[in-house]
């Protein structure tokens, strides 16, 4: 699967894409990313980005042109561009392409959606900057507008590298049984949860406190978290039974 991401700060990728799945995926030749800093798409001696916004009001709004001069050089096959300038110019289908542009007022980002854009071949992703972005690439090049929650970043790139890593983790031998991970996700449920624990059996937090060089005076009888008897038990079916009251689905 091929990630292009447009931004005005590639470093911020390529820093964190340097590490964990994403490293290994493209590694493994099972991603590939690939930064734009739409900035190099300018004319002008100042490589301006940016405007003030029609109407009035405050901060400054991404143009149009870089971003629309970025899609089209790379000659990024998704339906809007395919309708627009006819497919002749394109080697492939837009079916396995998409524009995502990265806003708060977007669709909520789940899990779901994961699911859906790792059937893809390739997802282009527009990390926007200051107060927003031209509304007309929405309009116009963006297949849909994505938000990773109700909250206001100050760009695209956290989103950007979100998606990616949820995306990544769900394309077949990225992690080791992805097979399983695969069974798990049906398209409309989501998948299941539940809690999970491991070594040691029982944690004494006031000891480890005290270890760490905390003087406690007041210290109660000795506190133990423990792990619920049930998965120390050997027991498969009970176990199996604690799991299902315990899972959670998520869409
Ligand atoms: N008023 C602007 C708007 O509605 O788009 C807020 C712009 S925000 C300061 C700058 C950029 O960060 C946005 O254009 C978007 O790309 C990104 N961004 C901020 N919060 C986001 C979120 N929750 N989900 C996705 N992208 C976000």
């Amino acid at each position: 699967m091929k990630f292009d991401i447009l931004t005005l700060f590639p470093e911020l990728i390529k820093f964190y894409s340097n590490y964990s799945i994403l490293k290994k995926a493209q590694k493994e030749k099972k991603i590939e990313i690939i930064t734009y800093n739409f900035r190099d798409f300018t004319a002008d001696k100042y490589r301006t980005v940016d405007d003030r916004p029609f109407g009035g009001g405050r901060g400054m709004i991404l143009k149009i042109e870089p971003i629309f001069k970025t899609i089209a050089s790379l000659k990024i096959p998704n339906s809007k561009f395919y309708s627009l300038i006819g497919k002749s110019n394109f080697q492939q289908s837009p079916k396995k392409t998409k524009i995502i542009l990265f806003t708060p007022r977007g669709k909520k980002f789940t899990q779901k959606i994961a699911h859906q854009f790792s059937q893809l071949e390739r997802l282009v992703l527009i990390c926007g900057r200051y107060e927003g972005i031209d509304e007309r690439v929405v309009k116009y090049i963006a297949d849909e507008q994505i938000s990773i929650g109700n909250y206001v970043l100050m760009g695209g790139e956290l989103p950007a590298l979100v998606v990616m890593e949820a995306v990544t983790r769900l394309l077949p031998g990225v992690i080791g049984k992805s097979e399983f991970l695969f069974k798990r996700i049906s398209k409309t449920k989501g998948f299941i949860e539940h809690p999970q624990y491991t070594r040691p059996e029982i944690f004494e937090p006031l000891k480890t406190l005290t270890e760490i060089g905390f003087k406690l005076k007041r210290v109660k009888k000795n506190i133990k978290w423990r792990v619920p008897k049930i998965l120390l038990s050997g027991n498969h079916q009970q176990i199996k039974k604690w799991r299902e009251k315990h899972q959670k689905i998520i869409i």
